[in-house]
């Protein structure tokens, strides 16, 4: 679930073009798998201009979304990372100066936003066909992830050419 949870955010990235250098499960072993993992993000505030500002920010909040919104997706369990989900707190507020009793109100369109992700056959071909090198080896880097993306991206405008 860990390996769902971080190649999650990394599609996140793919897709909203953010830039992250790898990503990594730890092979700490409990009842439920394999616990823990990180993702090496580049997360920075240089955007020039309000509004690319803003939706940067915004988007960086659905990639945050993107770990726990792809177990749900493919696994149809919530798990809630409680981690991403202060980070996305304090991005609203301080990034965004949405007041903190709009937080929720805030945050709730964009979680949503991020389930609609993993509706992508592309993502969803990627995470498959990823999953498994990534519990093994225990480490992906950008480029292994990116290529896999674009092979699952043309696979899929593939099989809609098909009919
Ligand atoms: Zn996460």
């Amino acid at each position: 679930m860990s390996a769902t949870h971080e190649l999650g955010h990394a599609a996140a990235c793919l897709h909203y073009r953010i830039r992250f250098k790898d990503v990594e499960v730890r092979r700490i072993k409990t009842p439920f798998g394999i616990a823990g993992g990180r993702i090496g993000c580049w997360v920075k505030d240089s955007v020039i201009g309000l509004h690319v500002r803003e939706r940067y920010w915004r988007n960086v909040i659905v990639m945050l979304f993107a770990g726990d919104a792809a177990v749900q997706a493919l696994w149809f369990h919530t798990g809630g990372a409680t981690q991403d989900e202060k980070d996305a707190r304090k991005i609203a507020i301080r990034r965004l100066n949405i007041p903190q009793t709009q937080v929720d109100c805030f945050l709730e369109p964009l979680r949503q936003k991020a389930l609609t992700l993993f509706r992508k056959p592309e993502v969803v071909n990627m995470i498959d066909s990823l999953y498994s090198v990534l519990v093994e080896k225990g480490k992906l880097s950008h480029r292994e992830i990116r290529m896999a993306y674009r092979n699952a991206k043309l696979d899929s405008i593939v099989k809609e050419t098909e009919f």
